[in-house]
């Protein structure tokens, strides 16, 4: 699931134009700049060409008539007539028929002095004029030619009238005579300009024509290319975007993401004047999940959390997690911390179904924190923290979902020290143990000793359970924390078996130790490690550990007393044990709670503890008391039937050294307060 993206997320800054637009506008001038210089060499290279045709024309119509005109009576050029009848009436043929005259319009021939020897206007024969600069150019030996106005024709048969504004193109030949070496004669020919213009104008056309379309067929097929990279460019950033906002393995938004919608989302409350909450989810039972199906089963879970809480929520509501198994709800404009409290219930409500992960059903169930703007904060990472704060102490007091109170809040940073404090402590070996004995009341034999840990603080001292074993069970610390009590308490019975006194040591187990099923191959390691016999070890769990869920507590016990470990239930009497239960668990004894053998003086006291021992009696059960402080209590529970005591009427728990000195005096019956010896 997906949060919609905010609008004021998606707004672009204005003013810069895609690298698209940039590009095509580009290119496209270039090859519009290109084209224009390429069909301007073109058109120059065809007016060239067409000129050069027309000189090469001419040329060839000069050579016709050359012989004809002038070699044989060019000799005197001075002897008036120049053009004999004959010769005149053949450049009339000539220039009249059809195809020269398509061509040339009219021809002229000059000497040097400017007397003009032939002409097709024929009344020019026999003048004298000022040469034109072409025909100047020409007697100095070059071919001339250019473009002029139809008045340069010279023709009896072309009507200037109807040429005017006509162009027409000349040619100046020069002409050697009677064997000079220097042209003494320059002949003009001039043409029709008219259909070589059209014909430039037409080929140029064509090529223009061309070119553009080549160009345009390049250009599109360029920015085709170059769109369809844009796009992917464009598509990939974006998917890039929405990963960075995005956590990859639900698809729910990130914390990055949920901050920004929550820092809009504020903004918006105060000017609104409504609330903005914040719901901080933690699942309960997920590290167990995790640990005993593995991340496989635990990813496929969280996948689920966000379409399962969905029903509970509004259409605008954001659903992010925060890593882990932290799930963050942002309710924006709500009405007051009431309405967010109903909404986490009913989140609650749907994560108590069960969930099914690969054909396994699983109860995950949550504790929920919820803070409210703008009371318990004015921008979102307050808003978390307090949440957070909240969501410890719905925990703690399996409130399900708890509003912020600054009460909760004293505790919460001491809270965090201490848990990074408890895991270097553990690391590095501040967990010590201390021993209590465990008596026979026939007997007043030392049976064993119950191992109990304390945490050598740095600065604060020695911590005793209470102070730390609930942060340890809520955090998955209380896994290294029950090795490393395993290892020193196995440590301590091999030593005892050393000294020639086997004892038997008891160590307490917490529930979420029970539910792993890593257990019994830590506990088979540890025995190992120390070479002791697993009927030296005694493992506690408390009734509740065992009813939280039965079934899997049956499992985990009967693979440990394969180990030859023996089992006892603690605390017995607090709890709701189901008899069914106790009958079928391999358990070896019962532990009656302190509670009840502190105070025996009471009646009701009186009634449970004589009832426990019966009940454990008749189920072939061993009874030890707890909490045994004086001698009377130590005569009655005797009298009653209970098998073992322990308390502080034989010992505090004491560390190893003091056990010792304790256990020498009262082998040597120093300890004579315990009846039996
Ligand atoms: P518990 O298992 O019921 O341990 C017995 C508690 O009763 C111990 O408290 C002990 O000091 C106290 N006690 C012994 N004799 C007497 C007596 O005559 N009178 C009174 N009033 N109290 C007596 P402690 O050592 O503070 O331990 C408290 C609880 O902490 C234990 O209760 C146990 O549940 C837990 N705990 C202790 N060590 C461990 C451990 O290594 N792992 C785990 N998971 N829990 C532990
Ligand atoms: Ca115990
Ligand atoms: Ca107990």
């Amino acid at each position: 699931m997906t949060v919609p993206r905010p609008a004021w997320m998606s707004r672009r800054p204005a003013a810069r134009p895609s690298l698209l637009v940039q590009f095509g506008s580009l290119s496209l001038v270039i090859v519009v700049v290109l084209g224009l210089v390429i069909g301007q060499l073109l058109h120059t290279l065809i007016a060239d060409r067409a000129q050069a045709n027309a000189r090469a024309s001419a040329e060839v119509y000069l050579q016709l008539v050359q012989r004809s005109f002038f070699t044989p009576d060019l000799q005197s050029p001075s002897a008036g007539t120049v053009a004999t009848p004959d010769q005149l009436s053949l450049s009339e043929q000539l220039t009249g028929d059809p195809v020269v005259r398509q061509q040339v319009l009219s021809a002229t021939a000059w000497l040097a002095d400017g007397t003009v020897v032939f002409s097709t206007a024929r009344d020019e024969i026999g003048t004298r004029e000022l040469l034109p600069a072409s025909a100047r150019k020409a007697l100095a030996g070059e071919t001339v030619s250019g473009i002029a106005d139809s008045s340069r024709v010279r023709s009896d048969a072309y009507d200037l009238g109807q040429h005017a504004g006509e162009q027409v193109m000349f040619v100046d030949m020069p002409l050697s005579i009677g064997g000079s070496s220097r042209p003494g004669v320059v002949v003009e020919i001039t043409q029709d300009y008219v259909q070589t213009e059209a014909a430039i104008r037409h080929d140029t056309s064509m090529v223009y024509g061309w070119l553009a379309g080549g160009l345009l067929v390049l250009y599109l097929a360029l920015f085709r290319v170059v769109a369809t990279a844009s796009r992917r460019i464009r598509h990939q950033s974006a998917v890039n975007r929405d990963l960075a906002l995005h956590d990859t393995l639900t698809g729910l938004a990130n914390r990055s993401l949920l901050r920004d919608v929550a820092t809009q989302a504020l903004t918006t409350s105060r000017r609104h004047d409504d609330h903005v909450a914040l719901l901080l989810l933690d699942l309960d039972r997920f590290k167990e999940i995790n640990d005993t199906l593995g991340h496989h089963h635990g990813d496929l879970l969280l996948a689920l959390i966000g379409p399962r809480l969905r029903p509970a929520l509004r259409p605008g509501d954001t659903i992010a997690r925060l890593g882990g198994d932290e799930f963050v709800v942002l309710l924006p404009g709500v009405v007051d911390a009431a309405e967010a409290l109903q909404i986490a219930r009913s989140v609650l409500g749907l994560l108590d179904e069960v969930f099914a992960v690969e054909g396994v059903e699983l109860d995950v169930g949550g504790s929920i924190g919820i803070a409210v703007s703008p009371e318990h904060g004015r921008d979102f990472e307050t808003l978390l923290r307090h949440a957070d704060v909240a969501m410890y102490a719905a925990k703690t007091n399996q409130t399900g979902a708890t509003v912020y109170d600054p009460a909760h809040d004293a505790n919460s940073p001491a809270r965090l020290a201490m848990l990074g404090e408890l895991r270097r402590g553990i690391d590095t070996g501040q967990l010590v143990l201390h021993y209590q004995p465990q008596v026979d009341m026939d007997s007043g034999e030392v049976t064993g000793a119950e191992a109990l840990v304390r945490w050598a603080h740095p600065t604060r001292g020695l911590l005793f359970p209470d102070e730390f074993i609930p942060l340890a069970e809520r955090t998955g610390l209380i896994r290294p924390l029950t090795l490393a009590v395993l290892d020193q308490a196995l440590a301590q019975a091999a030593r005892w078996a050393q000294d020639g006194r086997p004892l038997a040591v008891a160590v307490n187990l917490s529930a979420r130790s029970l539910l792993e099923l890593t257990l019994r191959d830590d506990v088979a390691a540890a025995l190992a490690r120390h070479g002791v016999q697993g009927g030296m070890l005694e493992l506690e769990i408390t009734e509740s550990t065992v009813m939280a869920d039965p079934e899997r507590a049956l499992v985990v016990l009967r693979s440990l007393t394969e180990l030859g470990v023996t089992v006892s239930i603690d605390d017995f009497g607090t709890g709701y044990s189901s008899m069914a239960y106790l009958q079928r668990l391999p358990v070896h004894g019962l532990k009656i709670d302190r509670s009840f053998v502190t105070d025996l003086g009471g009646d009701v006291n009186e009634v449970i503890v004589s009832s426990s021992i019966d009940l454990a009696r008749s189920l072939g059960l061993h009874v030890i008391a707890e909490g045994v402080e004086d001698r009377s209590t130590w005569d009655r529970l005797a009298r009653l039937g209970c098998h073992t005591g322990q308390g502080y009427y034989l010992s505090r728990p004491v560390p190893a050294e003091v056990f010792d000195e304790w256990f020498a005096r009262h082998l040597d019956g120093e300890l004579a307060a315990v009846p039996g010896v």
